[in-house]
């Protein structure tokens, strides 16, 4: 399907305020290439962004109030400009009022809005369609009410609205990778530094393949909160050997198999998962950077392994994906992408490959009653941006 443009969303926010926008935004989504569970222990994480966008058309109203289309959702709300409360509001409000208020705070006097919201990114599925959100309503709104809100900054913002709003203790890499995004680069960050470093993507004859398992399982968030302890186990380990380790992302994997037998075993596996993933996110740049597909393929089967069997996040579901890629020519690797329990998989294959992956898909996938999944081909693209302003 055809991606949006600017002049489409303009289009539709006509049709539906019945004036024209005088401001549209947009921020892309992101598969998270490598890195996975490495952001909270400081790590570094490879993303890159989507070219699927949140897009966000908006006007200044002049009797204060906020009123935002969620065209997506079928849904309409509406609150007075810096006072939506919780209560009554669906949880999406959570993100675009959040997003409102902190950027209303920016600077008080701003007016009120009406809001259209239209994304291309596939909402609730890893691909971090909240980010993209935030970050496209940061945008429109900062442009309405005449404050300078870019980079650092702007993620910042997002990333809060998420935390504080909507109750989401996010890492920092999916803001971030939405803000500052270059396009056919991915996007090395290391989570401790908040730095960040763009990697040329040089796929020659390859695409990134997302393929989404169309399932959710419901124990991820409480299963996170699980990982995180024990990642905090081993670091606790880890410090009394050496004061300076603040975080997994000071300890080695050789660290941890030379103390595997004093760690309890589930904190040694999650703690072989997140030291072995960081050695694999650096060495996957550094095979970018070659343009050496094969070796980053490795690297991906590795990492979907290391998340299944030590870090135990993937599922049958994703089990299963990521083994029909593995067994269609031309594919170089695959893995769970995003917090694991459902959600996607990202595939880097051969272009001629698509055809045979999308297609073994379906027949082991979907026709075994998983799904329904869809397939997603997709390049680097650009970061978030204002697109027009009147
Ligand atoms: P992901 O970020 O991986 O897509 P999340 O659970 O973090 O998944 O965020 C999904 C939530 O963000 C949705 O349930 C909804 O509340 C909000 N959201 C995302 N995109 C939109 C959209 N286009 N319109 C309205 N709400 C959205
Ligand atoms: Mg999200």
């Amino acid at each position: 399907m055809a991606l949006r443009a600017a002049a489409d969303v303009k289009a539709d926010f006509e049709r539906r305020m019945g004036r024209p926008a005088t401001v549209v935004a947009r921020a892309p989504g992101r598969v998270n290439i490598i890195g996975e569970h490495t952001d909270y222990n400081e790590g570094f994480v490879f993303p890159m962004a989507l070219e699927q966008c949140t897009w966000v058309a908006a006007a200044p109203r002049t009797d204060g109030q906020v009123r935002v289309v969620a065209a997506e959702l079928n849904d309409e709300q509406q609150w007075p400009r810096g006072g939506w409360s919780k209560q009554g509001f669906p949880g999406w409000t959570n993100y675009v009022a959040g997003v409102e208020t902190l950027v209303g705070a920016l600077r008080p006097g701003a007016p009120g809005a009406d809001v259209l919201i239209a994304s291309d990114v596939p909402v609730g599925s890893g691909l971090s369609s909240s980010a993209a959100l935030e970050v496209s309503t940061a945008l429109a709104f900062a442009a309405l009410g005449g404050v300078t809100l870019e980079g650092q900054p702007l993620a910042d913002l997002a990333r809060r609205a998420e935390h504080e709003y909507a109750h989401v203790p996010c890492g920092i890499m999916d803001q971030y990778v939405s803000v500052l995004a270059r396009r056919a680069h991915a996007f090395l960050l290391d989570c401790r530094s908040r730095t960040w470093e763009h990697v040329p993507l040089q796929l020659g004859d390859a695409v990134v393949l997302v393929v989404n398992s169309g399932v959710r399982h419901a124990l991820a968030s409480g299963e996170y909160a699980v990982r995180q302890k024990q990642c905090q186990a081993a670091v606790a380990y880890f410090r009394q050997r050496n004061p300076a380790v603040r975080a997994l992302r000071d300890v080695t994997s050789a660290d941890v198999e030379a103390h595997r037998r004093q760690l309890e075993s589930l904190v040694a596996a999650r703690a072989r998962h997140v030291t072995t993933e960081d050695e694999r996110t650096r060495a996957a740049a550094a095979a970018l950077r070659k343009g050496d597909l094969e070796t980053l393929g490795r690297l991906l089967y590795a990492s979907h392994e290391s998340l299944r069997r030590d870090y135990e996040v993937s599922c049958p579901e994703l089990d299963l994906l990521v083994d029909i890629v593995r067994g269609v020519p031309g594919a170089y690797g695959a893995r769970m992408t995003g917090g694991g329990f459902g959600g996607c998989i990202v595939a880097i294959v051969k272009q001629t490959a698509v055809p045979a992956v999308t297609e073994a898909v379906r027949a082991r996938y979907d026709a075994a009653g998983h799904g329904p999944s869809y397939a997603i081909v997709t390049q680097p693209g650009p970061g978030a941006a204002l697109e027009f302003r009147a």
